[in-house]
């Protein structure tokens, strides 16, 4: 028989004195702990807008079977319904892992103002990992990102579920 490994790693409780980058990287971390908790790649993102969350939520491919349910591409339509309008300007992109191309592409369709991510992907990222799909020429939406916040933490948290996906118990 073979079942899902239990997530080793527990969620963290920021102070609400401080509202920075760590403050909203360590939520987007904890909505990744509750995608390993139901089986999903420990990916998970939030939207601030203003100082406040307006979206949170994680990779749900498996339980939609949809291939474009990505933490990143849930929180924008949350977000854009939250805010009552497509354009993200001034909304701020928090996950812990470097978005592939399709939510890097809509990152850039939502003119987001700015993305933060943690873990660098060499092989899929789009915002400076693999490539910087944000620079390209004639964009006429500048959208900046940073990698690294709480990078050790959301790496160890993704290294381990692929290492340790499952374990199989003796039937
Ligand atoms: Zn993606």
């Amino acid at each position: 028989m073979i079942i899902p490994l239990p997530c080793p790693f527990d969620k963290v409780f920021p102070s609400q004195l401080k509202k920075d980058e760590l403050f909203f990287m360590q939520l987007a971390y904890n909505q990744a702990i509750d995608a390993w908790k139901e089986d999903e790649v420990p990916i998970g993102a939030i939207i601030e807008f203003k100082g406040e969350v307006i979206a949170a939520d994680h990779n749900r491919t498996v339980q939609t079977k949809d291939p474009t349910a990505h933490a990143e591409m849930l929180v924008i339509t949350e977000a854009a319904k939250a805010i009552g309008d497509w354009r993200l300007n001034e909304a701020r992109l928090f996950v812990t892992k470097e978005p592939c191309p399709m939510c890097s592409g809509a990152s850039i369709m939502a003119r987001l103002g700015h993305v933060f991510y943690a873990t660098k992907d060499p092989k899929m990222g789009c915002l400076g990992g693999a490539f910087s799909l944000q620079g390209l020429p004639k964009l006429n939406h500048m959208l900046t990102a940073t990698g690294g916040v709480y990078e050790a933490e959301c790496t160890a948290l993704l290294q381990a579920f692929f290492k340790g996906k499952r374990i199989e118990l003796p039937m």
